[in-house]
């Protein structure tokens, strides 16, 4: 039987509701972020995501702001009112980031640096766990056993796309993964696919085939211009391009079984602070 993840008190990822994870790639500053949390909390989100701690191939490329980012995320959470994820990209960083988000992502680097899937195994926060870029399922189920043996009970799959011999697509997007995941594990499954795609034109159509494969969630990169972005731009949603495919998951969703979750700001709730530590006690 598939089991909730709990994100707050209100809300959590699992059977029945599909979740929206929707931001930036990387936070780059204070009004990008304001910008784009305002416009996916306006259309329908339930989760706020951006990079703080950026896994960058080039050690030259842009880094993340690191906790400057982590205090932008806390501000823009507070503000509309959802809850945020975000990368942790050393274990050391694990007890900051908890402190500034009510979710840890695992990248798909890192799906297998066993030391920070303890790490966050010993916290209280959910960990969303992306697949490796040329991990098995087999491997991933092992990875979110490490998370699991330390306690935390609070993980979330993620199918992101695997490595193939085409380049006509950023990676592979592997949507076969969400029911031959489901076969295997009650775990909740989310599929990406900004970095599944790596091109803009094919997200919503990816964003749809995964609520139509069984997939609880999505995670969607959006940017209020994306041509400026400091990492990943070509795959980004633009706001606009965003709310319309709300509206199409929306018409979707009570087909097969879902109902998109409510926002947090749409519970009433947007005053409070879903960010911090106290995240789950709202
Ligand atoms: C991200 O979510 O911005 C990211 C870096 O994802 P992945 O680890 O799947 O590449
Ligand atoms: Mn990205």
């Amino acid at each position: 039987m598939p089991r909730t993840v709990p994100l707050t008190n209100h809300s959590g990822v699992g059977p029945g509701t599909f979740t929206v994870i929707a931001g930036p790639c990387a936070v780059e500053s204070r009004e990008q972020l304001a910008l784009t949390a305002r416009a996916v909390a306006a259309a329908g989100a339930s989760v706020l995501r951006g990079g703080a701690f950026k896994p960058r191939t080039s050690p030259h490329s842009f880094q993340g702001l690191g906790r400057e980012g982590l205090s932008l995320l806390a501000e823009a959470s507070r503000e509309v009112g959802l809850p945020v994820v975000t990368e942790v990209l050393d274990p050391r960083d694990v007890e900051v980031v908890c402190g500034h988000a009510a979710m840890l992502q695992i990248g798909a680097r890192n799906m297998q640096n066993f030391p920070l899937l303890r790490e966050v195994g010993q916290t209280r926060h959910p960990v969303l766990l992306k697949r490796g870029p040329a991990a098995t399922l087999d491997e991933l189920l092992a990875a979110a056993d490490y998370i699991l043996g330390e306690g935390n009970p609070d993980v979330v799959l993620c199918e992101r796309g695997v490595r193939s011999f085409d380049p006509s697509t950023r990676y592979l997007l592997d949507l076969a993964a969400v029911p031959a995941l489901r076969e295997r594990t009650d775990l909740p499954i989310v599929v990406d696919p900004s970095h599944g795609t790596g091109r803009r034109s094919l997200v919503a159509p990816m964003a749809r085939a995964a609520l139509a494969a069984g997939a609880d969630g999505v995670i969607l990169e959006v940017h209020p211009r994306p041509e400026q972005a400091l990492s990943d731009g070509p795959q980004a949603l633009r706001p606009m391009d965003f709310a319309r495919l709300m509206k199409e998951l929306q018409a979707l969703a009570p087909i097969v079984g879902r109902e998109i979750s409510a926002s947090l700001s749409r519970l009433g709730t947007a005053s409070e602070a879903p960010c911090t530590e106290d995240a789950r006690a709202i």
